[in-house]
């Protein structure tokens, strides 16, 4: 039997971006924090140097780093004292090999079948054109958000989805008045840290620029015949113009992502929400179909996206996206109470396309208490939205009231198929519990669900226990 040593921080410190900042200078890291290596120290310097070389910053021994685990690097020792610089040479540069392996031809690509097989339970690969077009989209999403732009995305899903987000805002912040958790001033922060989040809609208008994309691209050179050297050229590209930004100051106005992805995306650190083109359609949202289908789908996202700024992780951050503590301790013990709650709830359920496996209530904490109050603001917006428009016509077909076809269309979002391999890795590694039981989870703390439907007292949607945080 030989002891495993595990350097790695639990999940949840991991999650904590209190606990992951850790100011210093790199001189200190290279007396404080030595790692060995055939009993010669590792030169953090010296390594730091060389890469910042590569775009012509120089870092002196008085440089700013932030050390994100301070135990991980003291565990690693032990770690490292059981292999020779030659294993560990090897063990980086096969890391290196098996990423790029997918880029290579087949009898390079199928030494990684049984590893697929593993990992994922897929037997075959993703088609050559879905893997090109994920591709390019991932390393070059401002040309093809372009694309898709001009395509597929029309400026009116701009003008509502600012209505909407204003209506879910609101929500939101009307809510806090309700919160008997909170104190008064931890919801005076609150609200200002509400009213301070920056939305981004569709695109960012650089993309629509000549002058901008042709800039964005102009050191690159691809060749038609040479795929893998073009997928080298392209890393190194994108590393060094990473790199660079470590002297420039940060633009919290930036966008996150591209435009044709189809996601939605909260930064703690820009306080920003944004909602790229790819997702504003449907079921998510059309300008087309009923509102109750769109507060449903996309309403909920925006809910979803906004809670994020005040869960378990956001929290931390303030209305400019700066690490401070802003909660009195009182609210913070009473906001880790029921927190508490939600971990709990999810961590019962038990999925069985993972072979029976429980959820990991803390580590999807955080997208929890976002759906929770996404779905709760996107209800509320949806039934201002009747109250001063009025009721919507009956859809044609489906027997269904519209309250109903608002908890179907959410549903509707997390509707999927998973393979027991993928479903169990999901487990272990997802931040986002899988879809039946976000839908569940949230939906059996927001009563208003069970009265949509008659549930009846002893009804599975209708639990002793309710959880609400936002
Ligand atoms: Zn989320």
């Amino acid at each position: 039997m030989t002891l495993e040593i595990k350097a790695t921080d639990t999940p949840e410190d991991r999650n904590n971006p209190v606990l992951l900042y850790n100011e210093m200078e790199l001189r200190e890291l290279n007396n404080n924090f030595t790692l060995e290596i055939d009993s010669q120290a590792f030169n953090w310097s010296y390594f730091t140097a060389k890469i910042m070389d590569t775009v012509n910053i120089s870092i002196p021994e008085t440089e700013k780093i932030i050390l994100y685990s301070p135990n991980y690097y003291r565990r690693l020792n032990f770690v490292l004292a059981k292999y020779t610089k030659r294993d560990l040479q090897n063990y980086m540069v096969w890391r290196f090999v098996m990423n790029m392996v997918v880029g290579l031809s087949r009898a390079y690509r199928d030494t990684r079948k049984a590893f697929r097989k593993a990992l994922s339970g897929t037997t075959s690969e993703v088609a050559v054109w879905r893997q090109c077009a994920l591709y390019v989209n991932n390393n070059m999403d401002n040309a093809v958000g372009r694309l898709y732009v001009q395509e597929a995305f029309s400026e009116k899903s701009k003008e509502l989805m600012n209505e909407m987000i204003k209506d879910i805002r609101d929500v939101f912040i009307r809510n806090l008045d309700d919160l008997t958790w909170m104190d008064a001033v931890t919801k005076k922060a609150a609200e200002e840290k509400a009213r301070a989040i920056r939305e981004r809609i569709g695109y960012s208008e650089h993309i629509m620029d000549d002058k901008y994309l042709n800039n964005e691209y102009k050191d690159l050179n691809y060749s038609a015949e040479e795929y893998f050297e073009n997928i080298l050229q392209n890393l190194e590209y994108v590393q060094k113009k990473r790199l660079r930004k470590l002297r420039v100051k940060v633009n919290k106005e930036e966008w996150v992502t591209g435009a044709a992805v189809v996601n939605a995306f909260y930064s703690s650190s820009k306080n920003q929400i944004v909602f790229p083109a790819g997702i504003l359609q449907p079921p998510f949202f059309s300008k087309g179909q009923a509102k109750s289908l769109n507060y449903g789908g996309i309403g909920m996202v925006i809910g979803h996206e906004i809670t994020h700024g005040f869960d378990d992780n956001g929290r931390n951050y303030d209305e400019d996206g700066d690490l401070k503590d802003w909660w009195t301790p009182n609210s913070t013990q009473r906001f880790l109470e029921l927190s508490k709650c939600i971990v709990d709830q999810y961590s019962n359920f038990s999925w069985s396309c993972a072979k029976g496996l429980n959820l990991n209530g803390n580590n999807t904490l955080g997208e929890n208490i976002a759906d929770n109050g996404g779905i709760r603001q996107a209800y509320q917006a949806y039934k201002n939205f009747v109250k001063h428009n009025g009721e919507e016509p009956p859809l044609p077909g489906i027997d269904l009231s519209h309250d109903q076809l608002f908890f179907l269309n959410f549903a509707q979002v997390w509707c999927g198929t998973h393979r027991p391999e993928q479903a169990v890795n999901s487990i272990k590694i997802d931040v986002h519990s899988p879809g039946k039981f976000r839908v569940l989870g949230s939906l059996q703390n927001f009563p208003e669900f069970a009265k949509a439907f008659n549930c009846n007292k002893s009804s599975y949607m209708v639990p002793d226990k309710i959880c609400r945080v936002w």
